[in-house]
């Protein structure tokens, strides 16, 4: 690998693990309906404000070995995750698409991908100012990506559209913020990527209800929030949906 490349992906993962910060605030604090601009980052427990030293991303979480450095308290290792994430996926969306305004979009619904699944995971609900806020985006800056206005469209309804269907025809499964999330990624990656997003999500999501049922009793009756796994199809299909998509015609045609 060429010192440039090197160069570039260091760069762009200290650029990612930056945003992955400020998303950790996002997760934080968008679902108990706070300002993700003011005031400063500050501990869940003690209230005291993380100085700038203690705020560096990855670093100080390990520094401080999760440890609020004024009370003790402990710092959830979301945090940490969160930042590895952010800047792994940051990394390997540039590395595919380059600084152009495609790369930078993905990022943009990468980012949000991770804010919805961790809030969806913990809170299970997906705040409309992701789902809906994507959804808008994604259609308003379709004009200057490939796919362009129609492709972003075509997306936006396929995947609502199909999402709307399943929730009535299983009313309790799936939620209007699934609907949501689903017509945003679609409004991104356009028709084929969103059709591969659903098979992904649906497969993974499956999988993972019917074990959680066997390994830990869970019902029919408890939500399985189903976003990270919808997240994760999206991420896989912009990764790698170019390559999964030509195997399967191969393999069928
Ligand atoms: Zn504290």
């Amino acid at each position: 690998m060429s010192l440039y490349i090197c160069m570039t992906q260091a760069i762009t993962f200290a650029l990612g693990i930056s945003v992955g910060s400020f998303l950790n605030v996002v997760i934080h604090r968008l679902p108990r309906n706070q300002s993700v601009i003011s005031p400063g980052s500050h501990c869940p427990e003690c209230g005291s404000v993380i100085r700038v030293v203690d705020n560096v991303p990855l670093l100080s979480w390990v520094i401080l070995l999760g440890l609020c450095r004024d009370c003790g308290a402990v710092i959830s290792s979301r945090y940490f995750l969160v930042e590895l994430l952010t800047g792994a996926l940051t990394v390997a969306v540039i590395a595919k698409y380059g600084v152009t305004t495609q790369g930078l979009l993905y990022c943009f619904l990468v980012w949000t991908l991770i804010s919805v699944s961790f809030i969806d995971l913990e809170h299970q609900i997906i705040p409309d100012e992701l789902s809906v806020g994507a959804a808008i985006s994604g259609l308003a800056v379709s004009f200057m990506t490939p796919i362009g206005f129609d492709g972003a469209l075509a997306g936006f309804l396929l995947g609502g559209g199909v999402f709307f269907i399943l929730a009535i025809a299983y009313p309790g499964g799936m939620g209007g913020g699934d609907i949501k999330l689903m017509a945003a990624i679609g409004a991104f990656i356009g028709w084929k990527l969103v059709l591969l997003t659903i098979l992904i999500g649906s497969a993974v999501g499956s999988v993972a209800g019917l074990s959680s049922m066997a390994l830990f009793g869970k019902t029919r009756k408890d939500r399985i929030p189903f976003g990270p796994f919808l997240a994760l199809g999206a991420i896989i299909s912009v990764l790698w949906g170019d390559w999964v998509i030509a195997v399967y015609l191969d393999t069928i045609v």
